[in-house]
């Protein structure tokens, strides 16, 4: 039979995991199972409060308003707390100038591991929709924007360590928080900080959601970006078209042979997806641009596609147009490790316990999360997919596509 509340799971899964993770498992799971459905109403308030904050990847106001509710709920909980603004930030085509700082939490145990909880505050619906969909409870459903990406995942630390401390439960190292504000734009400033922060840990838990079944994920694709441009030279269409250099006509003929990269058998994939070109229908164009969406299962993938992409560039239609092509690793890939199918076996063992099915993916699905960043170089085990369940599919779109009318949902089954 099922256990009357599935929102209860993550939190109380996420516990029993920081509990694993010291030298023995120290509460029975009934016990923590009753500290979880005390935690319900709690955990809905929090989320009310964080989706009640608009605080998209680029609104720096936002974002500072969210990070001190989260900071001051953090120093509420005993954590030593510091807010990081990121100084080493790794530029891609949307970088904004400044991004969002970080919210880092440290708790001192008295055992010996080092555990690590991450998720991220930053949004990207556009900012003013919240007026009009605002937070909402309706029968067994909690609506609002962002809510599952990734506010539920913030919540669900927060209430995870209040159960902890009324489990008295300190048998770990040290355990830390790193709630950032970039992820939504590939993490260009938090990076360097996941990955060092990530190096040494036991374990790291990323609170994205759990999809809609709650799989854990110890995989995530690489996200890579190819962005291609031709230089070529203006003229009249009408009057002297031999005097320009056809930049579209390079262009599409670069795309074609560029176009069968993709070697689906080992998860690498190059779509072209965006371009442009000219500006007036008599005018030659001097200039065209695409954009292409990789992915990648191994970094050395990117490599690779990399080198290919330079090489077959210098085959050209027009000798005399320029072309360019810049490529950007936006996310590692998350690779699974023995650490990591050890501790994702144990998670399965809790769920079994109180009779959740679980599944564990160890093959990326084409997402791509902050786990990737504390993947780079861990040691212990990395797993994705900590965060609630939501009651439909977690899209990877375009930011711009991606709206508030897509307003995350979660189902919470009654009875
Ligand atoms: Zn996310």
């Amino acid at each position: 039979m099922l256990p009357k509340n599935r929102r209860l799971h993550s939190a109380l899964l996420a516990v029993a995991m920081v509990a694993a993770a010291g030298p023995s498992l120290a509460e029975p799971v009934t016990a923590i199972h009753d500290l979880a459905k005390q935690q319900q109403q709690p955990l809905l308030d929090t989320l009310r409060d964080l989706v009640a904050i608009e605080s998209g990847s680029k609104d720096l106001e936002g974002l500072a308003k969210i990070a001190d509710l989260i900071a001051d709920r953090l120093k509420q909980l005993g954590g030593k707390v510091e807010l990081i603004q990121p100084t080493d930030i790794y530029r891609m085509d949307d970088t904004p100038e400044k991004v969002g700082a970080m919210v880092k939490a440290e708790f001192q145990g008295t055992g010996k591991a080092k555990i690590m909880l991450i998720a991220h505050m930053d949004t990207v619906y556009l900012r003013g929709m919240l007026k009009d969909q605002p937070f909402r409870i309706d029968g067994d459903k909690a609506y609002g924007l962002a809510i599952a990406d990734d506010k539920q995942g913030i919540a669900t630390i927060l209430h995870a360590i209040a159960m902890l401390q009324k489990l008295g439960f300190k048998d770990y190292g040290t355990l830390t928080v790193l709630i950032n504000g970039d992820e939504e734009i590939s993490s260009p400033g938090a990076r360097g900080t996941i990955t060092q922060l990530a190096s040494d840990q036991d374990a790291v838990l990323s609170f994205e959601s759990g999809g809609t079944d709650g799989s854990l994920r110890l995989a995530t694709s690489g996200i890579g970006a190819a962005y291609l441009t031709v230089q070529g030279k203006a003229s009249h269409a009408g009057a002297r078209p031999e005097g320009g250099v056809n930049a579209l006509y390079e262009l599409s003929h670069q795309l074609l042979q560029l176009k069968d990269l993709s070697q689906n058998e080992r998860g690498l994939k190059l779509n072209w997806t965006v371009s442009q070109a000219g500006t007036n229908r008599n005018v030659i164009p001097a200039e065209a641009t695409a954009q292409a969406d990789a992915r990648a299962l191994k970094i050395s993938d990117f490599d690779q596609l990399q080198a290919t992409l330079q090489e077959r560039i210098k085959n050209k239609l027009l000798p005399e147009a320029k072309v360019q092509l810049k490529f950007e690793v936006r996310r590692p890939p998350l690779e699974a490790t023995d650490a990591s199918r050890k501790l994702s076996s144990h998670a399965k063992a809790i769920y079994d316990e109180i009779g959740v099915p679980m599944k564990v993916l160890d093959v990326a699905t084409g997402g791509g999360t902050d786990a990737a960043f504390a993947g780079v170089k861990a040691k212990g085990a990395v797993i994705e997919g900590f965060g609630l369940r939501a009651s439909e599919r977690i899209r990877m779109m375009p930011s711009t596509f991606r709206s508030g009318a897509l307003s995350r949902v979660f189902i919470w089954p009654r009875g």
